[in-house]
């Protein structure tokens, strides 16, 4: 019996089930001082004027676009490389997501490819009157160089919001004299997190959308919740009063105290836990580097890398196997794998509504049928980052092509 490694195991200590345990216990369960703790400790933790708390990131992402004003046929440049929710939440409030090649190196959204969909060179799918805003994805926790977001963004008067699902805690500087800047630190309009069970860190459910202008605060935190002008904790407390106006239909979106017990913790452990993730990662890093059948993530020294996804591409002309012929001989070892992401333009609801095809966003397709992501989280122990290793060793060493010269010509080539 060999040893399994599951893709993710969620590090949660006695700190966290204590807090739960007395959240439980003061009966107080909704919305109300953990969460607002947990609020002002994010907000000073990202350097962010404003923090709301809500129950994922989905619906932090949804609050963003409807308090920006996104309007039924509006476009919005959205990544293809990214999770079903980036794109979804436009969807929500009528708008196009239109959908952006990726870097081929980074996975990143690629600009060049958004200011040609920008100026029509490239025609996109959809229609629409105009494009309102850009959706960049910090994906795998590394920031992305949101000052050339923010310069396209300003060029053509698009509003940003960062899906940073993955990007906590992350930072960047573009030189290094500059000082760091944090993710989700004065960027985007609205910047979103996710506390999703198996994100950087956890709340089992929950998000947060930060921002530096306060009327996007204000009416993100009120359509949070039914869009009242007043929260049960203000309500029911001695602050309160019971009554409240309707001032838009919202939506139900808020923190419980419960999950924010969890989060209290988990964000005083953050930075400890990316530096475990961050080992893991260099660990594989070493241990990989002299594998040319794989690719490896990139860890640029200007950026403090979150670590949530270790993305290996496959370099099928030199192996024997197929993407999922490789995930097969892990799970045969033991080790659970994922594939982040199958893009969205390869979906069947943007196939099927808004028109696309695979060829649409060609370096997304290409990088998707080699993309394979490792498991990396701060719970793994030695055993299991060793188990990895071996696996990954023994499967390219027993699938390998032998490259003859005629190959490696005819490779050249294509
Ligand atoms: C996980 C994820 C989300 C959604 O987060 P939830 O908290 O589950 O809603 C959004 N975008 C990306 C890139 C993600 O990975």
């Amino acid at each position: 019996m060999h040893e399994t490694v599951p893709f993710f195991r969620p590090d949660i200590r006695d700190d966290e089930i204590d807090e739960v345990v007395s959240v439980l216990r003061s009966g107080w369960l909704t919305t109300g001082a953990v969460a607002e703790r947990f609020e002002v400790a994010f907000a000073e933790a990202v350097r962010a004027r404003y923090a709301i708390a809500v129950n994922s990131c989905t619906a932090a992402l949804h609050l963003a676009v409807n308090a920006l004003g996104l309007r039924p046929g509006q476009g919005v440049l959205v990544p293809t490389m990214t999770f079903a929710s980036t794109a979804e939440v436009v969807r929500y409030e009528g708008g196009v997501p239109v959908l952006v090649d990726c870097d081929p190196e980074t996975g990143q959204i690629d600009l060049h490819a958004a200011e040609r969909l920008l100026t029509g060179e490239d025609t996109c799918h959809g229609v629409f009157s105009s494009f309102a805003g850009i959706m960049p994805v910090h994906v795998g926790g590394q920031m992305l160089d949101i000052s050339a977001v923010r310069a396209l963004a300003d060029e053509w008067r698009l509003w940003v919001v960062e899906d940073a699902a993955h990007a906590f805690p992350a930072a960047r500087r573009n030189h290094a004299h500059d000082p760091w800047r944090r993710c989700g630190e004065g960027t985007g309009d609205v910047t979103c997190f996710s506390f999703y069970a198996n994100k950087t860190i956890t709340t089992g459910e929950g998000g947060m959308a930060v921002t530096d202008t306060p009327g996007l605060a204000e009416r993100m935190r009120r359509m949070s919740l039914h869009g009242l002008s007043r929260n049960a904790w203000l309500r029911y407390t001695e602050r309160g009063s019971w009554d409240y106006d309707i001032m838009a239909p919202g939506f139900k979106y808020n923190l419980t105290d419960i999950a924010a017990a969890i989060g209290v913790h988990q964000l005083a452990r953050a930075e400890e836990m990316r530096r475990e993730r961050e080992r893991i990662a260099m660990r594989y890093c070493a241990a990989f580097h002299d594998l040319d059948e794989i690719g490896l993530p990139s860890a640029p020294a200007n950026c403090l890398h979150a670590w949530h996804l270790f993305p290996i591409l496959l370099r099928l002309e030199r192996l024997m196997i197929d993407r999922q012929g490789f995930i097969d001989e892990l799970k045969q070892r033991g080790v659970t794998p994922s594939v982040h992401w199958r893009p969205l333009h390869m979906h069947a609801y943007y196939q099927r509504v808004l028109g696309y095809r695979p060829e649409d966003c060609p370096a997304a397709e290409a990088r998707f049928w080699r993309l394979v992501s490792l498991p990396i989280f701060s719970a793994m122990t030695e055993a299991d980052i060793d188990h990895v290793i071996w696996s990954i060793h023994d499967i390219v060493d027993r699938n390998r092509r032998i490259m003859t010269r005629r190959s490696t010509h005819t490779r050249e080539l294509t």
